[in-house]
C-alpha cells in the first residue's frame, strides 16, 4: 500500500496470524507479540491489527462474543463459533451457491457472495455434554 512504512512489529503480526488457525483475540496476539517484542503495547497491537485488516492483509471477525477475532486467511470462508467455550473454526464455503440462489430469487440485484455465521456446539464441547 501506497505511502505505508514499514513496520516489522506489524509484517510479525501478520506472520503470526498466517500460523494460525484458531482466530486469536488481540489479547493473544499481544501475548504472543511480546515474546519478540518485550516493550510492545497493547494499543500497538491494536493499532496494528486494525490497520492490516483496513488494508485487507487480515480479516477481523467482529461479533464472534466480546473481543473481535483476527484471522490470517483471508480466503472467502466461513466461521463457526461455540456457544460453550467460544473457539472460533474455519467451515468451507462450498455450497453457498444454492443459498445464494435462494435468496437472490425476489431480489433485483446481483448477489455475489455470502457472509455466514455458524454456531453450536464444537467437537470437544459436544463430548463433554455426553459424557
Ligand atoms: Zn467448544
Ligand atoms: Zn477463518
Amino acid at each position: 500500500m501506497a505511502g505505508l512504512k514499514y513496520s516489522r512489529q506489524r509484517e510479525s503480526i501478520k506472520e503470526f496470524l498466517m500460523t494460525r488457525r484458531d482466530h486469536p483475540t488481540a489479547d493473544v496476539v499481544y501475548d504472543n507479540m511480546k515474546i519478540i517484542y518485550p516493550n510492545i503495547s497493547l494499543g500497538t497491537v491494536y493499532r496494528n491489527l486494525s490497520l492490516l485488516s483496513d488494508i485487507g492483509e487480515i480479516r477481523k471477525l467482529s461479533n464472534f462474543g466480546g473481543a473481535d477475532h483476527f484471522d490470517g486467511n483471508t480466503e472467502p470462508h466461513s466461521h463457526f463459533m461455540c456457544t460453550e467455550c467460544g473457539c472460533v473454526q474455519d467451515l468451507e464455503t462450498d455450497g453457498f451457491d444454492d443459498l445464494i440462489h435462494h435468496a437472490g430469487r425476489n431480489f433485483t440485484g446481483r448477489i455475489t457472495g455470502c457472509n455466514v455465521r455458524f454456531f453450536g456446539l464444537c467437537e470437544d464441547c459436544l463430548k463433554q455434554s455426553e459424557e
